[in-house]
């Protein structure tokens, strides 16, 4: 059984990080999503919203799986038995900072390797951050999240 592990904040999930699990999900038997519980990055949703948004997204896809981890993804690959590490790309600017992470994954646990899959061009231009910025400016999210992520994003907007 292949195992996929595409790890993220996912604060919160987007069309973009969607058509990424859709798609590697098809590659692998079972397809681990590791939402990273940093609180370094200050997220504006828990590790516990991020984690239910995505479970309800997903309920289509029924080799998926939502897990949490905090500390090294290279040993958190071992924990739950990954093959592999999924990454986005979305343009030249990922490269970079991917490579770099990828290179010392590699390096901290040889046994795992990285795949990238190219980002679908309509979602290349969206992140997280710019879907959070729109909705805290009281703007429309429908067309760049779910409905029950924009629900959310609206009540966190309407609370500040
Ligand atoms: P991180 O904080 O680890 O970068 P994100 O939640 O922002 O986590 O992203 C997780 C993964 O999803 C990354 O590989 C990122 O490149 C990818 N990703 C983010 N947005 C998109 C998008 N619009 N299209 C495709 N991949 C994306």
């Amino acid at each position: 059984m292949k195992i996929g592990l595409y790890p993220g904040s996912f604060d919160p999930i987007t069309f973009g990080h969607l058509d990424i699990i859709e798609r590697s999900a098809r590659l692998f038997d079972k397809l681990y999503i590791g939402v990273l519980n940093n609180n370094a990055k200050h997220p504006m949703f828990t590790v516990e919203e991020r984690a239910a948004l995505i479970k309800e997204v997903t309920k289509h896809i029924p080799n998926v799986e939502v897990s949490f981890f905090s500390g090294l993804l290279a040993e958190y690959v071992d924990v739950i038995g990954a093959d592999a590490i999924i990454r986005g790309l979305r343009a030249v600017t990922d490269f970079e900072y991917e490579i770099q992470i990828a290179q010392m994954n590699h390096e901290l646990n040889s046994r795992v390797d990285t795949i990238y899959l190219t980002t679908s061009t309509e979602y290349a231009y969206l992140s997280s951050s710019i879907v959070k910025e729109i909705a805290m400016y009281h703007g429309e999210v429908t067309k760049f999240v779910p409905e029950a992520v924009a629900f959310k994003l609206k009540e966190k907007a309407n609370k500040r």
